[in-house]
């Protein structure tokens, strides 16, 4: 008898990581998750080398606050800590203007419901003091639409994506924190899309009290790692009068692991749970590459390359809503209308990774994570009008490639 439970080796292929995220892992943080020792979770260079994160990533967050570290998963687990300040019953005004501040909103309803509200819908609470500001799909959330909504509600806390990686829209976080300063209410900011690839400072926004990202967009270290967050000490002090109901993702007790006590830096961590020296290698790597490359630098190359892609993506026929460094969101010229699906799906095929988006309108997105180069540029517009040729769309290659040359030689020319 065969085992049918044994299968083959598994084998991915390399793709093109063309979209809003995961980016292109850098070889150098590859390098450091195979090569770490295998070593326990309470060895002293695990432990220092998660207290040397902690201080890189508040230089790379641009923040004093004492409780800055990573959240062991995804972008979700760094916002599931973040939001586990909310209690039920907190009054919360949420700006939701895509796929992933909607589904912030849906963490916030489930969080803020009373328990009737939760039991009534269990997947899907209407939770009475949640109010949702729906802003257009494409469009940004404005700090007069955050000024008004707070001025008419009150409510104790206001949440936000930085950047809407669904629509590929930029939100006004300033406007964002001086509302929230206003009108007394503590800002949350989902910030998964932005770390690493825009150049700002959190503690240039007083008004945002919880911070959270996510390893492998702008940092680049898809190898599960991280989720950097932040949290003021205001933030801390109401987690500390109301409590919160987990265990894993709570953040004074998770903070003790990465060497953070009763609000102070101390010499090495005690145990929360464990952690891989893998992950603690890599994520140490990719935030010393972007100390190196320095925040400002890397934010420059985001806006010039998606600058020449954008460019050329509109040569081709299509219309770009999208305003994000990292990524360009778009329609495809009229005739393909409709076929979006169709075209991705090809790309896909041949291990071009674009997506579309994943609630409605249907566009496509294509991303630039970790592919700053002319050469990386130039073979994603030559896929991508090689995909629309293929669909019977009449791209010129030659303007395609003028395009291109007129964007790199004349910075170039002005060096
Ligand atoms: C990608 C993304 C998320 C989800 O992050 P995961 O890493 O997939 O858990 C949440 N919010 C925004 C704005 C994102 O771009």
């Amino acid at each position: 008898m065969t085992d049918q439970t044994l299968f083959d080796q598994l084998n991915i292929p390399n793709t093109i990581a063309a979209g809003p995220g995961p980016g292109n892992t850098d070889a150098r943080v590859l390098a450091r998750y195979a090569g770490a020792g295998l070593a326990d979770h309470m060895h002293p260079d695990v432990l220092r080398g998660m207290i040397e994160c902690k201080q890189m990533l508040r230089a790379v967050m641009g923040t004093q606050n004492v409780h800055t570290f990573g959240v062991a998963g995804t972008g979700w687990s760094g916002l599931d800590m973040m939001f586990s300040a909310v209690m039920p019953g907190d009054k919360v005004v949420m700006f939701v203007n895509g796929t992933f501040s909607g589904i912030d909103g849906l963490t916030v309803r489930m969080k803020a419901a009373t328990a009737e509200e939760l039991a009534a819908n269990p997947l899907d609470p209407q939770t009475a003091n949640v109010v949702i500001i729906d802003v257009p799909h494409g469009e940004s959330v404005t700090g007069d639409v955050v000024d008004a909504a707070l001025a008419a509600h009150k409510p104790k806390w206001a949440a936000m994506a930085h950047w809407e990686t669904g629509s590929g829209r930029v939100n006004d976080i300033a406007g964002f924190s001086a509302a929230c300063e206003k009108h007394g209410a503590m800002g949350l900011v989902d910030a998964v899309s932005s770390l690493g690839v825009g150049d700002f400072r959190i503690d240039d926004f007083p008004g945002v009290h919880g911070w959270a990202s996510c390893p492998q967009k702008g940092i680049c270290c898809l190898p599960l790692t991280y989720a950097p967050v932040s949290f003021t000490d205001t933030y801390i002090e109401t987690l500390r009068s109301t409590g919160t109901r987990t265990f894993c993702h709570h953040p004074i007790l998770e903070a003790r692991h990465w060497g953070i006590i009763d609000g102070q830096d101390v010499e090495k961590g005690t145990y929360h749970r464990t952690h891989s020296a893998y992950a603690v290698s890599a994520f140490h790597e990719a935030l010393r590459i972007c100390l190196q490359q320095t925040i400002a630098q890397r934010a420059a190359d985001y806006t010039y390359h998606e600058a020449a892609l954008r460019r050329a993506i509109e040569a081709m026929g299509c219309e770009v809503t999208s305003n994000m460094p990292s990524l360009v969101v778009f329609n495809l010229p009229g005739d393909l209308a409709g076929r979006e699906m169709e075209l991705v799906q090809h790309c896909r095929a041949q291990n071009f990774g674009i997506w579309p988006t994943l609630s409605e309108p249907v566009q496509v997105r294509i991303g630039i994570l970790n592919l700053l180069t002319e050469a990386a540029i130039t073979d994603i517009v030559n896929r991508f009008a090689e995909a629309l040729r293929a669909h019977g769309a009449k791209v010129d290659q030659a303007d395609i490639d003028a395009v291109l040359r007129g964007h790199y030689d004349a910075a170039i020319a002005a060096e």
